[in-house]
């Protein structure tokens, strides 16, 4: 099999590169994105490898099935940069549903510390020999409550976590699961009693902006705010607005919504664009990072393998069980 790779960053070849000449893999890696004006290097290729970054719109479907490209291999779980719909009949799509939950979960616990203990800005005082304490209070997160959106893999192990901070865990989904260490609430229940929230449900319509103007009103003052998820489930103008009347204790933000070509590249020389991503970094309480959460050895060995195995079950007619709208047919 011929795969496109694209995204290519120099992390990925680690595993890609090894475990590609093992399977037998012709992989060929381009270190632009997946987007209009690349799509035409696939030409030739059975398959395009993609990321979180990449997108794949219906005129790119359209245009991958004229270059007889068969499928696109989604290197991460989320898959809302692909039009699915689009590729219904045309390009199989495969992707990543898990490959270390903890990691996620365990940086969005990060995020979290960081926001509230403000160790981030302690590191930048001390190593300018300044050990003044002033404006580096925090809270103690023993027996405060925590309200999880999300309640699936990533979720739970957040679950698991913020018991282990012995917090008092709330959760929405609107599939819940049992035995959880988590109390079943209604979303306004979420916003009203946390004190912390943490958002690990997928981008879909009914969650574009689940954290806007009026959700945020409803929750309260001091609340600290996680996401790790898609940068969209935040209406960012909103965020600002409520930043600006001191409405949150912290927020950590692995994602942004209009991180596509600013994420994962060094923008360090250009002059920002984007002045909501600047207002953002310019609160003291707000950290931002560049959507790597998944970023540990284990979930980049464990996402090489499962795109393999997925392209390599797609070559032999093995059953497609990381299919993207069919997995719900095979379980
Ligand atoms: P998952 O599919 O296991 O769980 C998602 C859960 O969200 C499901 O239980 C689902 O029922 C629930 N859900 C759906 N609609 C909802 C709604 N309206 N309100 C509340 N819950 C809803 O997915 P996961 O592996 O736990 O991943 C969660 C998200 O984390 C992914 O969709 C992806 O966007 C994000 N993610 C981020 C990174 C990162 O590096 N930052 C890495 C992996 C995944």
């Amino acid at each position: 099999m011929k795969i496109a790779f694209y995204g290519t960053k120099p992390y990925d070849r680690i595993w890609f590169e090894p475990m590609g000449k093992e399977y037998g893999f012709d992989i060929h890696f381009i270190e632009a994105a997946c987007n209009r004006e690349t799509i035409f290097m696939a030409k030739g290729y059975d398959a395009i490898c993609i990321f979180v970054n990449d997108y794949v719109d219906a005129e790119m479907i359209n245009a991958l099935y004229e270059m007889s490209v068969k499928a696109i291999l989604l290197r991460s779980a989320g898959y809302n940069n692909v039009d699915v719909k689009a590729a219904e009949d045309k390009i199989i799509i495969m992707r990543v549903p898990s490959y270390s939950p903890e990691a996620v979960a365990e940086f969005s616990m990060a995020l979290l510390l960081t926001v509230n203990r403000l160790t981030h800005k302690a590191y930048n005082r001390t190593r300018d020999f300044n050990m003044s304490l002033n404006g580096l209070m925090g809270m103690d997160l023993y027996e405060k409550t925590a309200g999880v959106i999300g309640t699936g893999k990533i979720g739970q192990a957040m679950i698991r976590i913020l018991n282990g901070f012995q917090m008092h865990v709330l959760c929405y989904d609107p599939f819940p699961v049992e035995g959880l260490e988590a109390e079943y609430v209604s979303l306004e229940e979420i916003f009203k009693y946390s004190d912390v929230i943490t958002l690990h449900c997928p981008l879909t319509s009914d969650t574009k902006h689940i954290i806007n103007k009026e959700t945020i009103a409803k929750m309260k003052n001091g609340v600290f705010l996680i996401n790790t998820s898609r940068g969209a489930l935040i209406d960012t103008e909103a965020l600002i607005e409520a930043m600006l009347q001191n409405k949150f204790g912290g927020v950590g933000l692995d994602v942004y919504e209009e991180e596509e070509g600013v994420f994962y590249e060094d923008r360090s020389g250009d002059i920002v664009k984007d002045d909501n991503l600047a207002r953002l970094l310019t609160f003291p309480n707000v950290l931002v990072t560049s959507h790597m959460g998944f970023f540990t050895r284990e979930a980049m060995q464990a996402i090489a393998l499962t795109t393999l195995e997925n392209a390599y079950a797609l070559e032999n007619g093995l059953p497609l069980v990381n299919q993207v709208g069919r997995e719900a047919d095979l379980q």
